[in-house]
């Protein structure tokens, strides 16, 4: 999963983007309100993290605009104001959620993971396709009852087509999902994350749930 951090508090973005990359998502930071607005219309981000005050253009503003330009991209505001006419305005400007700061970096984390949710068609926690179950919350994975250990870009890849099951998903889309703008893109490596998930969860089993559609790409399905 690929986070948009728009944030001009550079500390604080630091340790956001520190906290997220060990959870496995790839993020991009834009410091100002003027590039916020470029990389929200123009990156495949999965989430948006939008702090209110920006140079250039205000949060408030980006959203409107993001918004009317048809990204339909989940955003969370970051406001230092917690009052009930801040929330109402972001609410109604088509935000999806709020966080006031300062916040806990784990209800950071439990509120993106809601808002993922929502943005796809999965509703639970935990994703299954037919033995194996993807927790989202606490990103176990388990195949016939027994716990698969995954590293945090295995993982993330995984959880990224669990969550989109049952649809054909290309190497470019994969690596666009779970790579930033500054990974320089070689979809050779989406293939070798692939063959290390298929060793650890369709290995020893006669049901394989990950499929190698030619010339499309993965798919995962029972
Ligand atoms: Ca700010």
């Amino acid at each position: 999963m690929r986070v948009l951090i728009v944030e001009d508090e550079k500390s604080l973005v630091d340790i956001i983007k520190k906290g997220l990359e060990e959870e496995g998502y790839a993020v991009d930071v834009a410091y100002d309100g003027e590039d916020g607005l470029f990389t929200a219309e123009n990156e495949p981000s999965d989430v948006i993290v939008l702090d209110i005050m920006l140079p250039v253009i205000d949060g408030m503003t980006i959203l409107k605009k993001i918004r009317k330009a048809g990204v339909k991209t989940p955003v969370l505001m970051l406001t230092a104001k917690d009052t009930v006419m801040d929330k109402v305005s972001g609410l109604d400007s088509g935000a999806d959620d709020y966080l006031t700061k300062p916040f806990h970096f784990e209800e950071l984390l439990a509120r993106l993971r809601a808002l993922i949710r929502r943005g796809s068609e999965v509703n639970a926690s935990v994703v299954e396709i037919g033995d194996l179950t993807v927790n989202i919350a606490t990103h176990e994975v388990r195949r016939g009852g027994k716990d698969v250990l995954l590293s945090a870009r295995e993982y993330s890849l995984l959880e990224y087509m669990a969550v989109n099951r049952n649809k054909v998903l290309s190497r470019t889309l994969l690596s666009e999902h779970l790579y930033d703008h500054d990974f320089d893109l070689d979809s050779n490596v989406i293939d070798v994350f692939i063959n290390r998930i298929r060793n650890k969860i369709d290995r020893g089993f006669n049901i394989k749930l990950i499929h190698t559609i030619r010339g499309a790409g993965y798919m995962i399905k029972e």
